[in-house]
């Protein structure tokens, strides 16, 4: 099926012959038509899917041939779309632009960390399509600069992201700015029961799509399990990446206290590796990131939450040094990898404690992995299992969003008083704006308190 049966309209065609495509993606081939025809969407779809070519070509479709469906004597914004990050509302609105250059639809970025002042003067003139991160957008409502009463569609892009990053208030808010008359898309990369709860108050008989994550990545994603034994995996690791000369690779640990041993050992043995977690001081994350970003560090070990807040693409190799407690972070995880048509290769180093957290991933992407034994690292077949450290640094299991989602504001307060980072309380000590690069500013508001008008709020740390 092309473009053009999807009924997309002579503009976007040509658009999206100028950026290559030529075949829509399963997530677009379902979710366009959906859009077009103006019906609420939840749509199950990781990163590298061409999921925001989903939302943005049908959006912009219906903002160009559509009249204004909420006139108002000044110009007013007609579609919002909400992200966890900054970068990725950059690479969203880069899409509407690209997609949307023969049409005559305005459209701008906002997000926390830089100037709001050019925000704020571009806020004043004619603007269709304002994509934001929550915080920020906040900041120009309470500066009295953008009027959101005119949106006739809102998407929450990543939405499981914003939810797990603690956005759930400040997107409540948002939405109570919002005029009642609105199609709404909610795009996540899995449905969690959290995202179902949070759907269910928010779209009305909406059409579903599910992108399987086994299928979206399967195709570029190459998974495979090394059962090893559990004093071996680091010796593993290390033979994996010096003999697959691996340049750029991404591990995940379970605990903070796993990643910080493992990265100073793979250091210690000339393996230039940094961890980032909720423990590390901001700038220590900065400079790790920015370090392996710019190819300077080879390894990066991070823990689940800690990654999530980072936005690093097409990585070659993801590795599991130890498999995440709850099914669907394995999906998070290895969508790190095989972005934007690369490849990318995933896989998980498994000890016998680990046997039950796998078949729990195994059913959830309803897959069998590979299995790959490495000479020399044959595990012991008569190992038995021991409990898995108790970490201390053990999250949340998300299934417990729905129950504090669903309790309204009074349960937001565990979350608001510092939730849980990695298992620690996050600190609540003020942080430049300027100083978080990688995540948009004010994610959880301490105690929800906002100065009328001034837009200078109370930051969190910002550690992740
Ligand atoms: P996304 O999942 O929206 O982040 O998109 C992942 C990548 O796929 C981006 O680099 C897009 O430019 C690219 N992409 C999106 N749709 C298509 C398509 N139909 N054909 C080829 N590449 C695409």
């Amino acid at each position: 099926m092309s473009f053009a049966e999807l009924g997309l309209m002579p503009e976007l065609l040509t658009a999206l012959d100028a950026v290559g495509y030529t075949n829509p993606t399963p997530i677009q081939r379902e979710a366009i038509p959906i859009v077009l025809s103006g019906r609420d969407l939840l749509a199950a779809a990781q990163t590298g899917t061409g999921k925001t070519a989903g939302f943005t070509l049908p959006l912009l479709q219906r903002l160009a041939t559509l009249p204004v469906l909420h006139p108002a004597p000044k110009h007013r914004i007609r579609a919002l779309v909400l992200t966890p990050t900054r970068e990725l509302a950059s690479q969203v609105e880069e899409s509407v632009k690209q997609y949307g250059q023969k049409l005559k639809l305005s459209s701008m970025v906002i997000f926390g960390g830089v100037n709001i002042n050019p925000q704020r003067d571009r806020l004043q003139r004619k603007l269709d399509i304002l994509v934001a991160t929550p915080g920020r957008l906040l900041d120009h409502v309470g500066q009295g600069n953008v009027d959101l009463g005119g949106v006739e569609i809102l998407v929450l892009d990543e939405a499981d992201r914003m939810l797990d990053m603690g956005f759930i208030r400040d997107i409540k808010r948002v939405l109570a700015l919002l005029p009642k008359q609105r199609q709404n898309l909610l795009f996540s990369a899995t449905f969690a029961p959290e995202i179902k709860t949070f759907a269910q108050n928010l779209l009305d008989n909406p059409a579903k799509v599910e992108v399987a994550p086994q299928t979206t990545t399967a195709e570029r994603v190459e998974q495979r399990i090394y059962p090893v034994d559990r004093d071996a995996k680091k010796a593993l690791l290390q033979q994996l990446i010096v003999d697959g000369d691996w340049k750029q690779v991404l591990v995940f640990t379970r605990t903070k206290h796993g990643a910080n041993r493992l990265a100073e050992q793979l250091d210690k043995d000339g393996i230039p590796a940094m961890a980032i977690h909720g423990n590390k001081s901001q700038s220590a994350r900065e400079k790790a990131l920015s370090a392996f970003k710019a190819g300077k560090l080879r390894v990066l070990v991070a823990t689940d939450i800690a990654a999530r807040g980072i936005d690093i693409d097409a990585l070659p190799h993801v590795v599991n040094y130890e498999l995440p407690n709850v099914p669907e972070d394995y999906v998070h995880r290895i969508g790190r990898t095989g972005r934007a048509g690369a490849g990318g290769e995933a896989v998980s180093l498994v000890c016998v404690d680990e046997h039950k957290l796998l078949a729990d991933i195994e059913r959830t992407i309803r897959q069998k992995l590979e299995r790959v034994i490495v000479p020399g690292f044959e595990p012991d077949p008569n190992a038995k299992p021991e409990p898995l450290r108790k970490p201390q640094a053990a999250r949340q299991p998300r299934r417990d969003f729905p129950q504090r989602s669903a309790q309204g504001h009074a349960a937001q307060a565990p979350r608001s008083a510092g939730p849980q980072r990695d298992g620690q309380p996050r600190s609540s000590g003020g942080v430049a704006a300027g100083n978080r690069p990688q995540i948009e500013g004010g994610r959880d508001r301490g105690n929800g308190s906002r100065p009328a008008g001034s837009g200078q709020r109370r930051r969190p740390s910002g550690n992740v």
